[in-house]
């Protein structure tokens, strides 16, 4: 649910999470300009795109490939901004080109076969001028849905930390992308605070690799939605992917 009181248009709940934002930065001793708004706009018309452009905002996310190509060339085609594009959602190794092409981010890199199919098609996309920024997907809490590479016990399971480490190793390895940081989903729960740990041991993760693999930046840590983002702010969030607190309820997931 959303809280009461949420403002009618997309501009004024823009501001509001904007504000929301600013308030997170400031508890946590951090510059709003170190946190990147993503307008996650899944199943939402170009249009109500174009009202969040209008009001300032050029970062959106999208979550599958199939839906989001139509309208993402609507919106481009008549942004009044440059707009940047993330995928946030899982994407199937056989659509990775397609998302290659269409993509500036990709939050979502869940598999080394996934990440060595865009590996190939950044070689081969013509339209796109540099590499894919990447996120690698990692799953900290354990919780069985969740897409991502094993990461819950990395610090106690050897074999779980040199898997993951040597995954990344090979990851990094390919040619055409730039991986960028880490990305997580929080479990849905009852209240915000209780995902702090989750979104802690995100960051706990990436300062464990950062020594390890310094040709990465490292600084990327995707992490926070509607209910959870101040939370993930406190903890260092760099990204934050929010849908409803700016468009409203999906009708559909
Ligand atoms: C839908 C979605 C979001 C946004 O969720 P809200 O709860 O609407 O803010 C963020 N990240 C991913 C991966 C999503 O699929």
């Amino acid at each position: 649910m959303i809280a009461p009181g949420l403002p009618m248009t997309i501009a004024g709940r823009l501001d509001q999470v904007r504000a929301r934002i600013a308030a997170a930065c400031a508890r946590a001793g951090r510059s709003p300009d170190g946190v990147t708004l993503v307008a996650v706009s899944k199943t939402h018309p170009p249009q109500s795109i174009l009202e969040a452009m209008v009001a300032g905002q050029t970062h959106f996310g999208e979550n599958r490939i199939e839906e989001a190509a139509e309208k993402m060339a609507a919106v481009n085609a008549v942004a009044p901004l440059p707009v940047t594009w993330h995928m946030v959602g899982h994407v199937q190794s056989r659509k990775a080109h397609d998302v290659a092409a269409a993509f500036d981010w990709v939050h979502s890199l869940d598999s080394e076969r996934l990440a060595a199919r865009y590996s190939r098609a950044v070689a081969d996309s013509p339209s796109r001028h540099g590499p894919l920024r990447c996120l690698i997907q990692v799953n900290v809490s354990g919780e069985a849905t969740k897409s991502g590479f094993s990461a819950w016990a990395w610090r106690r399971e050897k074999s779980m930390r040199d898997a993951l480490w040597d995954a990344i190793g090979r990851m990094i390895a390919l040619p055409g992308l730039d991986i960028a940081g880490l990305m997580t989903m929080a479990p849905v729960v009852e209240d915000a605070e209780q995902t702090r740990p989750v979104f802690a041991a995100l960051r706990g993760l990436r300062d464990a690799l950062r020594p390890d693999f310094p040709m990465c930046g490292w600084d990327a840590l995707s992490m926070g939605m509607t209910d959870d983002y101040e939370v993930a702010i406190e903890e260092g969030a760099t990204l934050v992917r929010i849908g409803r607190a700016i468009f409203g309820e999906r009708e559909t997931a």
